[in-house]
This record gives C-alpha cells, structure tokens and sequence, in this order.
C-alpha cells in the first residue's frame, strides 16, 4: 500500500469509528510482535523447534508434562519480558476515552491489561495464570516455580500445573465464547489487528460483526482471508502506527 492510499484508508476507517455507537477490536499475534514476542509460527516462531503435535496438544500435556514445560518455560520467559505495543496503548486509551467498547484476543500474553484495557476477552485463554487439572486450584504464574527452577506444581495435590490457554485438542471457554459472540455481533464496526483470522472458530467473530450490519475494519501487514470480503476497509500497515494515528485523530 502507498502511503497515500493507508492515509485515505485511516480517514475513511476514522469517520466510521466517529459515527460507530459500539466498536470491538479483536487482535492477534500481530499486535504483540513489536512487543518482543514473535509470531510462534513465524521463522523465529516457537512451532519451527517445538512439533505443536508434540507439545501444545491437551494429550501431549496430559502424557507428558514436565515435557512440554520445556517449551513452556521458553515461552512464558518471552512473555514475561515483553511490553505493551504502542497499538495495545492505543486501545487502552480508546477504552478510557469511550471509543471503544472492548477487546477479544487471541492472545495469551495479557498486554492489553498490562497497557491499561479494562474490557477484555481471553479468546484463548491467559498465560499470567496457572490451573490445576486435578483439583481445579487457580494460581498466579509470578508466584510459581518455573523452569529452569524447577516445574510448578499445585500445592494442595502436587499435580504439574497447566497454564490457563487453550491448547489443541481443548474447548474454547464457554464464557469467553458467549461474551466474544455477543460482542462480535452487536458491534457497528470491528477493528481486526494482526490476525489473520483464519483458526477456528475465532474467525468466525468478524463475519458476524458484518451479518449484524456492522463495519470491519483490518489492520494488518499483508492482505489476508477477510480482505476484499469480509473486511471494507484494509489497511495494510503496522498496527503500531495505523492504531496511533485513528487514536490521534479520535481524540482530536
Ligand atoms: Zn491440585
């Protein structure tokens, strides 16, 4: 896209978001990758070391955990070291102007609250929180032991404990389904931010955003499986700058 036509694009996705009583952002591993976290089946990905077969099935899990908190480990340590993006800011501050109603993601990182959203929906779960399979017990991941110190267990059975994501094989949960459907299809305009939005069932969210009559708008770095179809405007430029930009000009 020429600078020209992502500046044109932003004005036109700007006077939707002015007219739009109730927008939802759904964001994906895009927005998090100025971060610090790579996309994990990108080159640097963590799916080019580790088989997802292997590590992030809820079997695989099951079979062998202390196993999978190898990989495990490697991530949450990325996790752990990564900042919001000026993008995650810039929703943060469209929530608190009003602008925006909330957020689903597909993100396990919690960079949208650690920027300050309030309304968000863990489409697949969150990593900042780990759960006992065996007795249900919650616990908050700064408070574990973790590799390379050692592999979290719950205190009360000793089971190995599982992060709070979904993994393959698991159901996304029902509340978090229920609220994102909800969200998706009242909304009058969507902002879908490095996502590409083509796994299941997530990718269903901003087809129902335009069958209840509302705009799409895309913000992502190539063109994807929503452009020219599901999405009206397609503005193919980093969220970091495109997402400063609409929150300048919505605030203006
Ligand atoms: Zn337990």
């Amino acid at each position: 896209m020429k600078p020209e036509e992502i500046n044109a694009a932003i004005e036109r996705a700007t006077e939707i978001l002015v007219a739009a009583r109730s927008v939802v952002a759904l964001t994906g591993a895009g927005i998090s990758v100025s971060s610090g976290i790579p996309a994990f089946r990108g080159a640097q990905g963590l799916w080019e070391r580790y088989d997802p077969d292997e590590y992030a099935h809820i079997d695989a899990f099951r079979a062998a955990p202390e196993k999978v908190w190898g990989m495990l480990g490697e991530m949450y340590a990325v996790i752990a070291g990564a900042a919001p993006s000026l993008a995650h800011r810039a929703l943060a501050q469209l929530e608190a102007a009003g602008r925006l109603r909330g957020i689903i993601t597909a993100n396990v990182d919690g960079l949208h609250q650690a920027a300050g959203s309030r309304r968000v929906i863990e489409y697949h779960g969150s990593f900042r929180q780990l759960v006992c399979l065996n007795c249900g017990r919650y616990y908050d991941i700064a408070a574990c032991v973790l590799p390379p110190a050692g592999i979290p267990r719950c205190e009360s059975c000793a089971t190995v404990l599982k992060p709070k994501v979904v993994f393959f094989g698991e159901a996304i949960p029902s509340v978090a389904q229920q609220d994102a459907v909800t969200a998706a299809a009242t909304a009058d305009a969507m902002l879908v931010i490095g996502t590409s939005a083509v796994v299941h069932p997530i990718s269903d969210l901003p087809a129902l955003t335009a069958r209840g009559g509302g705009t799409v708008i895309e913000v992502n770095l190539v063109p994807t499986a929503l452009s020219r179809r599901v999405a009206r405007i397609s503005i193919f430029a980093p969220a970091d700058e495109v997402l400063s930009e609409i929150t300048r000009r919505l605030m203006a």
